[in-house]
């Protein structure tokens, strides 16, 4: 198996480093496993000229020539995906299979896109003789993107998809935790053909790196998936400069249990997804609210499904749930227990920190949460769920719909009149009913409310990254 790689910026085509740089940490074992070079103002400075001189090239590379080198690049990494997905399990935490099935998914991610960038059609608006009227969409710039640590990979894909496809040059920093994902895109797309300066990487203290990057006037969009409270603070500073924003933002996700479904069923399926990537997802399915006739029957069988979940190493082969991916995180789940317990909540698995070294986490399962819980308002990010009893569709609908966030939500029920109650209800970007897959490549993903702005993904996913621009052409001076 390969070791863990040397770390760069990716600057204008070249790679380098730097005298500062940042420890990267493997969650499960504490141990530092790399040296993160750390960008200051002259990288800065010398990516936002690449990018210049990207854009100015990229713009107009024929779009079919763009999603060749994109198709190029998805094949390498689906080649490399042994040694991506190593990388990623050493950084993040999570099982190996789960890193590799990443992997694909963001080389699928670039192979949509690439399809997309020959589909940015524009239209022709009737008009009388000898003028046209003519519709074209035209990439936005350079655009400044900031990807998270949850998923190294498959996050700064989606951003420099986007950006690839539509003509756009693009300066991601990505996670300083998870490093290596970032690094392992931009060394295919590199080894792709493409020209420099279309992407450039950079990592060092986020906020140095947004403050410098989104006041400038090159940048055009600015692209963000993280915590609600940082997107404010982005898109505040992003207005200044009438900058628009792509915001993909935090979720709390509701589960909605009907009376008529098959609840073994749904309690396994909803267990073992909200163990998936340690719960560290925007979209997790969080808060379940079960009708009462079911609640006991799916309360019993979640609770057995998570307390069986099997957590460790991510490399050690049968592991389901590998540690949190930082510490913060581990104070952060303790914290909402507590609360929770202290205000009335039945703790029916887990609650604690495992073991002294790594940062593990217990699946937890809190039942009869009360409504002044903390975690009842605020995204715990961790393996831990909330089960509670509903009188009504209309009271799980209510209740799906009190918290500020809007990204993901889902249902379990056979009935079409329960469905379709739900289609109207719920407040969220990606409704999902009896399957708890919140988005693929093909389908647009993004939030309301306090979930953010703006959709990656599907025909929409291209939208944000490009311009409208009308052309008026007479053929005679009117
Ligand atoms: P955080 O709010 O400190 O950081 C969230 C992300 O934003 C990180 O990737 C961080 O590097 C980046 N960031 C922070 N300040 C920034 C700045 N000024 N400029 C640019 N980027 C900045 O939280 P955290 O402890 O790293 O993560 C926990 C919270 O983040 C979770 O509660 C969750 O809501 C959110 N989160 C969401 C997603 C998602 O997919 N939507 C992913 C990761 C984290």
């Amino acid at each position: 198996m390969t070791s863990y790689p040397d770390l760069r910026l990716y600057i204008g085509g070249a790679w380098r480093t730097t005298t500062d740089d940042l420890p990267v940490v493997n969650p499960a074992t504490e141990e530092v496993i790399g040296r993160l070079p750390s960008a200051g103002p002259q990288d800065l400075d010398d990516a936002l000229g690449a990018a210049e001189k990207g854009f100015a090239i990229w713009s107009r590379t024929a779009p079919r020539d763009r999603a060749d080198v994109m198709m190029r690049a998805a094949a390498i990494m689906r080649d490399r995906q042994d040694e991506i997905a190593h990388s990623i399990t050493l950084e993040h935490g999570k099982p190996y299979p789960q890193a590799r099935l990443e992997v694909i998914r963001g080389a699928e991610f670039f192979e949509w896109d690439a399809g997309e960038a020959v589909r940015t059609y524009g239209r022709v608006i009737p008009s009388g003789p000898g003028v046209d009227y003519i519709v074209h969409h035209q990439p936005i710039g350079a655009v400044a993107a900031f990807s998270p640590w949850n998923f190294p990979m498959s996050q700064p894909a989606r951003k420099i998809a986007g950006a690839i496809a539509s003509g756009c040059s693009i300066i991601l920093k990505a996670a300083e935790e998870t490093p290596a994902g970032a690094m392992h895109i931009a060394r295919a797309f590199h080894d792709a053909g493409l020209p420099a300066g279309v992407l450039n990487l950079v990592f060092g203290v986020p906020a140095d790196i947004s403050g410098y990057l989104i006041p400038h006037d090159s940048i055009r969009l600015i692209a963000f998936t993280g915590s609600t409270d940082v997107g404010r603070h982005l898109t505040t500073l992003a207005s200044e400069h009438m900058t628009p924003v792509l915001m993909e933002l935090g979720g709390h996700a509701p589960v909605i249990v009907c009376e008529d479904t098959d609840v073994q069923a749904a309690a396994i399926s909803g267990a073992v997804r909200k163990m998936r990537n340690a719960g560290q997802v925007c979209t997790s399915p969080t808060r379940f609210f079960v009708h009462e006739q079911v609640f006991d029957e799916f309360l019993g069988h979640f609770t057995d499904r998570a307390a069986a979940t099997v957590v460790g190493d991510g490399l050690e082969a049968g592991v389901e749930m590998g540690p949190l991916a930082n510490d913060r995180r581990v104070g952060a789940l303790a914290g909402f227990v507590d609360d929770a317990r202290a205000k009335g909540a039945d703790v029916t698995t887990g609650g604690s920190r495992l073991g002294t070294r790594g940062y593990f986490f217990e699946p937890t399962v809190l039942a009869n949460v009360p409504d002044d819980a903390r975690v009842m308002q605020e995204e715990p990010f961790g393996p831990l769920a909330i089960v509670n009893p509903v009188a009504s569709l209309d009271e799980a609908i209510a209740q799906a719909n009190s918290v500020p966030y809007g990204l993901a939500a889902y249902g379990f029920t056979n009935r079409s009149d329960y469905a379709n109650r739900m289609v109207e209800g719920v407040d969220a970007g990606n409704l999902s009913i009896n399957t708890l897959e919140a988005s693929l490549p093909e389908t647009p993903f993004g939030g309301v409310k306090s979930s953010g702005y703006g959709r990656e993904g599907g025909t929409e996913g291209l939208h944000h990254y490009m311009v409208v621009k009308n052309v008026s052409h007479s053929y005679t001076i009117v």
